[in-house]
């Protein structure tokens, strides 16, 4: 017998969108050989497109939004998983093209999941979520990079934001001197809070950018692409490397290739939805390692499934310091 739950709903129209939340029958999860009771869930970036329409995030119709979440298995047909265990969802197309993270249940491929990192509780894997896992690959990017502690400055961009407050913890906490760039100045106490050594305003990133700046940033963290990343680019010591993860800004890159042929600085591409297995693992492991759980805490704010609406408005327009935990259970 099919029961219902309780899930937000995006339906496409002839003008646009409809976006609810709603009792919905189990007959409209998907494929894949595991259920999952989802507690918890978060609002990213992409998820505030999704929801407000602002771009084209829904690949099907009906879909329930929410690129990630974090629950308990209920059901498995696959024998990585059983009942009772604890599991954790980011990327794979879900909450694109197959139902997410805003609902109580979801049915998803084995392969997507990951168990919870030991001592990692529901919650702080979705304050976490799709944002802090693909800071923790934009950290790992750089010291791959062989940016290292001591090196000098690195910076992060839209630091008082998801990827950027996770970044900017998680690169404190190994020790690197690093400079936090926000568009929201009074979030000054904050970004220090979390470990930024200097705060300096976005705007100093805005300029037309130049084929060469002034050499400064041994390492970088960007989530706004266009004129800031050119900016970034143009500013990297020798040899340094940006981890590119975002377009807040913008999705062009106005910048020129005298940077690369001059200072041999390294243009690293971040993506975390189809980030092999091996890799996603190493990154949560990471995480629990590394996140300081406090700092975690003081960059979070809890919420529930009817105020996602409201938050996902706020998302698209820069306005949320940190991460966004919604409350499903
Ligand atoms: P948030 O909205 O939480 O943070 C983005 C921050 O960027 C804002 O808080 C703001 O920070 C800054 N910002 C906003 N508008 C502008 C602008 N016009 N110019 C410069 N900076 C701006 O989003 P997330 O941190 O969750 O995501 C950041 C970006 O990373 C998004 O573009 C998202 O799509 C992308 N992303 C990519 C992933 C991947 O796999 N590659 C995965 C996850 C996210 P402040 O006010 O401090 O400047």
């Amino acid at each position: 017998m099919s029961g219902t739950f309780r899930a937000i709903v995006a339906e496409k129209t002839d003008g646009g969108q409809t976006v609810e939340l709603r009792e919905v029958d189990e007959s409209i999860l998907m494929e894949g050989d595991v259920d999952v009771d989802i507690s918890h869930s978060t609002v990213n970036y992409k998820d505030g497109l999704a929801v407000t329409g602002k771009a084209p995030i829904a690949r099907i119709s009906p879909l329930i939004p929410g690129i990630d979440f974090a629950g308990t298995v209920t059901a498995s047909r696959n024998g990585a998983f059983k009942p009772g265990d604890a599991v954790v969802l980011t990327g794979w197309g879900v909450g694109e093209a197959h139902h997410g993270g805003f609902a109580q249940k979801a049915r998803v491929k084995a392969d997507w999941l990951a168990p919870l990192p030991e001592g990692m509780a529901p919650d702080q894997a979705m304050a976490i979520g799709t944002a802090g896992f693909t800071a923790m690959l934009c950290v790992m990017a750089l010291a791959e990079q062989g940016v290292a502690p001591g090196d000098g400055e690195v910076l992060v961009t839209g630091a008082s934001g998801g990827v950027g407050s996770v970044a900017l913890a998680l690169l404190a906490g190994r020790g690197y001197a690093v400079t936090a760039a926000t568009g929201k100045t009074g979030e000054t106490d904050y970004l220090k809070s979390l470990g930024a050594a200097e705060v300096i305003g976005r705007a100093e990133l805005s300029a037309r950018p130049r084929p060469l700046g002034k050499a400064r940033w041994a390492g970088a963290v960007d989530v706004a692409g266009s004129v800031t990343l050119a900016n970034v680019i143009s500013q990297l010591k020798p040899g340094a490397a940006v981890a590119a993860c975002g377009l807040a800004q913008g999705m062009d890159l106005p910048s020129s290739v005298a940077p690369f042929i001059l200072r041999g600085v390294k243009l690293i591409g971040v993506e975390s939805v189809y980030c092999p297995r091996a890799r996603r693992m190493k990154a949560w492991q990471t995480l629990a390692k590394e996140l300081d759980m406090t700092k975690l805490a003081a960059m979070t704010r809890h919420i529930r499934l009817e105020d996602v609406f409201g938050a996902a408005e706020d998302i698209t327009r820069g306005k949320i310091r940190g991460r966004l935990v919604v409350d499903i259970a």
